[in-house]
C-alpha cells in the first residue's frame, strides 16, 4: 500500500508545486510589465535643464489658451541663454529648445514671461498673458527645425496641451500674431516678425497632428 500511494503523492505534489509556480511567474511578469510601462512613460527622451528668466510680469499670471513658436536668431544656444536671461535686452521665454532636442527651462507656464510684444492671437491682445513661448534655437530663415527639436517640443507641449485644453489650432507663429497686431494698428510703429518660417511651422504642425491622431487611435484600441 506504501509503495503504491508514495510515487502518487509525489505526482500530486509534484503538479501542485509546478501550478504554484507558473502562477508565481505569471503574477511577477504582469507586476513587472506594469512597473516598466509606469516608468516608460514618466521618462522623458529629451534632457530638461533649468535656468530661469527674470524677463517676466511680477503682476500678472499667465493662463495658457494658445503657444507662440519662435526662432532665437542667434548663432549659439549660449548666446539665446544670454539674451533670455539678460535684465537689459527684458525678452523672456519658457523653453528653449537646442539643436539636439535638450529643453533648457526658463519658466513655468503660469509665469508670463515678455516672449510676444504687440500681438494679437484670435482677436484678443497682449499674448503674454494667455500663451506658452517656444524658442528654438537657431535661425528658422537659414536652417529648418531639426528632428530633435521636433520631437523635443513636442514631448514638452503634449501635457500641457490636454492640462490647459489648448486646441492645435491655438498653436501659431511669432510671425502670425505680429501680423494680426499690424493689420490692426498699422500707424502703430513696431518690428515685424520673421519667426518661425511658414514651411517650419507647417513641418511642426504635421508632426504634432499626427502624432495626436496616433495617440487617439492608440487609445480608442
Ligand atoms: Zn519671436
Amino acid at each position: 500500500m506504501i509503495g503504491k500511494a508514495f510515487p502518487l503523492r509525489i505526482m500530486r505534489i509534484g503538479r501542485e508545486t509546478i501550478i504554484c509556480g507558473l502562477l508565481l511567474i505569471w503574477g511577477s511578469t504582469i507586476c513587472y510589465a506594469q512597473i516598466v510601462k509606469k516608468s516608460q512613460k514618466k521618462k522623458l527622451v529629451y534632457k530638461e535643464i533649468f535656468i530661469p528668466t527674470p524677463n517676466f510680469d511680477r503682476n500678472r499670471k499667465n493662463k495658457p489658451t494658445g503657444v507662440i513658436l519662435h526662432h532665437t536668431a542667434e548663432p549659439t544656444i549660449k548666446r539665446s541663454l544670454g539674451v533670455l536671461t539678460s535684465l537689459k535686452k527684458k525678452v523672456g521665454t519658457h523653453v528653449v529648445i537646442d539643436t539636439d532636442g535638450t529643453r533648457y527651462i526658463m519658466a513655468a507656464p503660469e509665469i508670463a514671461v515678455y516672449h510676444a510684444g504687440y500681438s494679437i492671437l484670435n482677436g484678443r491682445e497682449g499674448c503674454n498673458n494667455f500663451t506658452i513661448g517656444i524658442e528654438f534655437q537657431g535661425n528658422t530663415l537659414e536652417a529648418p527645425l531639426t528632428n530633435d527639436q521636433i520631437r523635443s517640443a513636442i514631448e514638452y507641449l503634449i501635457p500641457l496641451l490636454s492640462k490647459y485644453e489648448i486646441p492645435l489650432s491655438n498653436i501659431v507663429t511669432h510671425k502670425m500674431v505680429r501680423d494680426a497686431y499690424k493689420r490692426k494698428y498699422p500707424k502703430k510703429r513696431c518690428s515685424g516678425k520673421v519667426d518661425i518660417t511658414e514651411l517650419e511651422y507647417r513641418k511642426f504642425m504635421k508632426s504634432i497632428r499626427q502624432l495626436v491622431k496616433r495617440r487617439k487611435v492608440e487609445s480608442e484600441k
